[in-house]
């Protein structure tokens, strides 16, 4: 499948630019489900054309895909996956300009909000379930002057008739991130077929890429059901988010069984109920199993997002005090809708306060654990430094609990492209040597010792999907908030 994008005008070289790959040269990219190329088919001042051609093998996406079985026993081998533009194209699109789809312009960064005369030509779309007119209604509102035209079966056999597939251009005079965005996001809509399993992660990136534009969409409600495979639950976790204002009440009601990461493949073990649940059930059990064993009264969760672990612990928990702590209104307003469920005895051993982890708090200060879940690679790595201050130095509680994704294991789950992140706002993550480095060197630094764990079924090679740390404090190197974080560091 291809993606050709036009740019004309005085300004046409800044495409190289912002796409971040020079035009003299072609490159190719290894995906998960097959590779791209991109190249420059023509490079001159006043007009430059860059094409994305992407090329998956059918057969071996088939597959890839255990438990779902063929429509008909040549589906495999007969369909439009090569050639129709769909969801693959967005991720190649993500994985070969990501630079361009997430507004970095190192060398010109002052390029990525200048609007350029842009067309994206996609030769073949499957506008399911509305052809044209359905084209027009999802990239008109976003300001494109849309151009269609349907391709014959077979241009020998005329009398076959037109196909199912349309040839669509699309002009405007906007960013290039903008345009990029759109089509990310609009491609699986068009072609409402997903070539891999939707999870919460899904959300994330429709929420993300859709930031700037699809609250307003008069489409938004087919655009969101079809970019989320038509999942009624993660539907709403993505009204939520639109609606994260509070204009409308926010429903929270199945969020945890679709969590981040519940879709992937878990083994079924009828020895160990627990080995077949959602991964981040498994975290909340493992953490709390670890808060007990140690008899902890009081506990913080750092970065507590739409607290699911603080009201798992209220419930199923003896620890008399649970507080969250988290930098994001909107996930602490969720946070507060499901504390507010809780019964009476539960409710008023949790507390939830807004703060962000990388400066001096002195109220995360008194606790015996605090807990970091999932939390440390939302963190830029240059600011990590000050999150470790701010929990060893300054918190300083007797027991801190940190889980991390392992990078590893990555490669062993689907719908993850080769060198891809888990999730849209991950700065790092990292492989299990690397966990330990960090650790030791946090140990080393603070006074505290460590021992790494592994949460969620093994890979022989890979390891778990999740990696943990549990650290005691042996030595006293406890800072107050008025000091200065350098003496401590030191
Ligand atoms: N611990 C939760 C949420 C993990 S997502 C869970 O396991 O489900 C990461 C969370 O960290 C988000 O809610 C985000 O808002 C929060 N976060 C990111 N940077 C932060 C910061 N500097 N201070 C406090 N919270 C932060």
């Amino acid at each position: 499948m291809l993606l050709i994008l036009h740019c004309t005008g005085p300004d046409a070289e800044d495409l190289s630019w912002l796409l971040h790959k020079r035009p003299d040269r072609a490159q190719t990219f290894d995906l998960s489900f097959g590779r791209a190329q991109l190249f420059y088919p023509h490079n001159a001042p006043e007009h430059c054309t860059a094409a994305l051609l992407v090329e998956v093998d059918p057969v071996a996406l088939s597959r890839g895909r255990p438990g779902q079985s063929p429509t008909t026993p040549l589906e495999p081998y007969v369909n439009d996956r090569p050639y129709a533009a769909s969801s693959m194209l967005s991720s190649a699109i993500a994985h070969v300009l990501g630079s361009a789809l997430n507004g970095r312009c190192e060398k010109r960064p002052e390029l990525v909000d200048r609007a350029l005369e842009l067309e994206a030509h996609l030769p073949v779309v499957a506008a399911q379930g509305g052809g044209e007119a359905l084209v027009q209604r999802l990239f008109g509102p976003l300001g494109y002057d849309v151009h269609t035209s349907r391709l014959v079966l077979d241009p020998h056999f005329q009398e076959w008739g037109p196909s199912p597939y349309w040839s669509v251009r699309l002009r405007a005079k906007t960013t290039v991130r903008s345009m990029l965005e759109h089509l990310y996001v609009m491609l699986p809509v068009l072609d409402d077929a997903q070539h891999y399993w939707v999870s919460e992660n899904e959300v994330e990136k429709l929420a993300h890429k859709g930031r700037d534009w699809l609250a307003k969409h008069p489409e938004r409600a087919l655009v969101t059901a079809r970019f989320l495979k038509h999942q009624r639950a993660l539907e709403r976790l993505a009204e939520a988010r639109f609606d994260s204002d509070g204009s409308r009440e926010t429903a929270i009601e199945d969020h945890g069984e679709h969590d981040l990461e519940a879709r992937w493949p878990r083994a079924e073990s009828a020895a160990d109920p627990a080995k077949g649940a959602p991964l981040d059930a498994r975290r909340r059990e493992w953490v709390r199993d670890a808060l007990v064993a140690r008899h902890v009264r009081r506990v913080v969760d750092l970065g507590c997002g739409e607290g699911k672990l603080v009201t798992f612990l209220a419930q199923h928990s003896p620890i008399g005090h649970i507080t969250g702590v988290d930098v994001s209104p909107a996930a602490l307003e969720i946070a507060q809708k499901r504390v507010d469920r809780l019964g009476p005895s539960q409710r008023e051993r949790v507390e939830l306060i807004q703060g962000s982890l990388v400066y001096r708090d002195a109220r995360l200060q008194g606790f015996d654990a605090a807990v970091l879940i999932e939390v440390i690679e939302h963190i830029d790595e240059e600011r990590l430094r000050w999150l470790e201050d701010s929990v060893f130095a300054v918190a300083a509680p007797p027991c801190v609990i940190v889980t991390t994704p392992n990078r590893e294991a990555n490669a062993a789950m689907p719908g993850i492209a080769a060198g891809a992140m888990r999730h849209s706002d991950h700065r790092f993550e990292w492989t299990r040597s690397e966990f330990v480095a960090w650790c030791t060197r946090v140990a080393s630094t603070y006074g505290y010792r460590f021992e790494v764990g592994a949460i969620g079924d093994e890979h022989p090679e890979f390891g778990a999907p999740t990696q943990s740390a549990i650290f005691e404090r042996v030595r006293d190197a406890r800072a107050t908030p008025e000091q200065r974080p350098t003496e401590v560091n030191a």
